[in-house]
């Protein structure tokens, strides 16, 4: 069935989608360990690690013409707009040659979800939540000294608003379809990466 959403990305995604993809999302608030923990699999099981703020925060250093708004969203803990954000998943994914990619810190709303879907034509094998409360959540944003310009009190609050009112809706969404995998995320990395290592790992390979 033609979509207008097929129609105009054929010339531009089909090489991608025909590629058939491995694409994990890696969700959970700010401050939930996804980047370290998709740093650990990356070494691991052969993924190609995407952090959508991390390649937001390159765009805008790139002096590119959204530089600006990106600056403003992501100070206010607002959501860039899908286009934006899609448009260097996808560029990013053609040009690192890979087909198993950890999509980090996307899709945040339901619109991200939807957009992703309809350009890329790519569903997630699965989501990977980690979840974690935000008392822990906060005292680890409040610790870490990234220079980023959203670790702070004022901001980290409004982006615990968003997650829970924009983010969570999307967890739901792939939980209601059995695509949630979820990890504790509140321990100390190592146990925290033995429980992912159990997601990532064939069954048959799994120690008895
Ligand atoms: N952001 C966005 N869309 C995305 C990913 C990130 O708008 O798909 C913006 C948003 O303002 C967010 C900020 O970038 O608060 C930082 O996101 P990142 O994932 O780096 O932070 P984390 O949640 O890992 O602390
Ligand atoms: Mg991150």
């Amino acid at each position: 069935m033609g979509t207008v959403g097929d129609a105009a990305n054929k010339d531009t995604n089909g090489s991608l989608a025909e590629k058939k993809p491995t694409v994990v999302f890696v969700l959970g608030g700010p401050g939930s360990g996804k980047g370290t923990q998709c740093a650990n699999i990356v070494q691991h099981f052969g993924f190609t690690h995407l952090s959508a703020g991390d390649l937001l925060r390159a765009e805008q250093k790139s002096g590119s013409e959204n530089g600006t708004m990106i600056q403003n969203m992501i100070k206010e803990g607002k959501i860039v707009p899908s286009e934006v954000t899609i448009k260097l998943l996808q560029k990013a994914m053609e040009e690192s040659g890979n087909d198993k990619f950890l999509i980090d810190g996307f899709p945040r709303n339901e619109e991200n979800r939807a957009a992703f879907e309809t350009v890329t034509q790519i569903e997630p094998a699965f989501v990977l939540f980690f979840d974690c409360s935000e008392e822990e959540m906060e005292r680890r944003l409040l610790s870490r000294n990234e220079g980023r310009e959203d670790d702070n009190i004022e901001t980290i609050r409004k982006r615990f608003k968003v997650f829970l009112e924009s983010s969570l809706p999307v967890i739901q969404h792939y939980e209601s379809r059995g695509k949630v995998r979820k990890i504790d995320a509140g321990r100390p990395i190592e146990e925290v990466f033995e429980s992912v290592k159990a997601i990532f790992t064939p069954k048959n390979e799994k120690a008895e």
